[in-house]
């Protein structure tokens, strides 16, 4: 690559992004305030708002990690569920076991016990039956999957008909002048920004070679598409930073 990173194969990858957030766990959220500026949170509330949580929703939150998308989902379902009413429930999904027991220890500290799962599992062989979630999420977690056409099948399955599927990611920013300052500011400023946090800079080496080799987003419309999605459509924030992608199984 043009950082001079070795290109990773597919079975080196899988373990290299287990590794990355064992590594991070501890830290991840205050590093991702540090890295974003505070901007994660905004673009996650945007996420939540696109989904509009409601009583009764069954959420699959995959490479859900420490929790940030489900406890925004319940809080919002929970403001607009009546006594009568079922609560909504979210399964957070995620390979890395360390990442899931600081979402548990978080959600105990927000007073979060209910209708919420932590299950440890792959994005691309889902432990989950068919046509039984009313909406999937993922946020920045698609591009460290493997085989991402196999998740996005897999998101596919897991929904009922009429159900949703999101994904925030890292995407292409379409304006050249902030393309250059986002460049520098993750190829110099990132990497060094997580060593000073969390003692280790390779991790967030692959982090921003990541995000590079994430494909653009007309591209990711159409692997969406290809999974059997439907009415597949992506808005981008920040000026591409981070873009939004949504489609329906119908
Ligand atoms: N969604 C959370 C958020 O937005 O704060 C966490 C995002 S974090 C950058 C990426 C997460 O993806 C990590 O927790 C990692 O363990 C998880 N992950 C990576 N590969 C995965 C896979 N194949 N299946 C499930 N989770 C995966």
């Amino acid at each position: 690559t043009h950082f001079g990173f070795k290109t990773v194969d597919k079975q080196a990858k899988q373990g290299m992004v287990r590794n990355v957030f064992d590594s991070v766990a501890q830290k991840y959220d205050v590093m991702n305030d540090v890295m974003s500026a505070g901007l994660h949170r905004l673009w996650k509330d945007d996420m939540i708002r696109v989904l509009r949580p409601e009583p009764g929703m069954k959420l699959l939150d995959v490479a859900g990690g420490t929790g940030d998308i489900a406890f925004r989902f319940l809080k919002a379902a929970n403001k607009r569920t009546t006594e009568d009413q079922t609560p909504a429930e979210v399964t957070v999904c995620d390979i890395n076991a360390q990442m899931l027991d600081v979402g548990r220890d978080r959600g105990i500290d927000q007073g979060i016990l209910h209708n919420i799962e932590w299950v440890c599992g792959n994005a691309e062989c889902l432990a989950f039956p068919d046509n039984y979630f009313d909406a999937y999420t993922i946020a920045f977690g698609i591009r460290n999957v493997t085989n991402i056409d196999k998740a996005l099948q897999e998101a596919h399955r897991v929904l009922k008909p009429g159900g949703r599927f999101l994904c925030l990611e890292f995407s292409k920013v379409d304006m050249p002048l902030i393309n250059k300052i986002y460049d520098a500011y993750s190829f110099h400023l990132l990497p060094r920004f997580g060593e000073m946090i969390t003692g280790d800079r390779e991790s967030y080496q692959y982090l921003v070679e990541s995000i590079r080799q994430f494909p653009p987003q007309e591209k990711f419309k159409s692997m969406i598409e290809a999974a059997g999605f439907q009415r597949v459509t992506y808005r981008n924030m920040t000026t591409g930073v981070v873009a939004l992608h949504s489609g329906w199984k119908i």
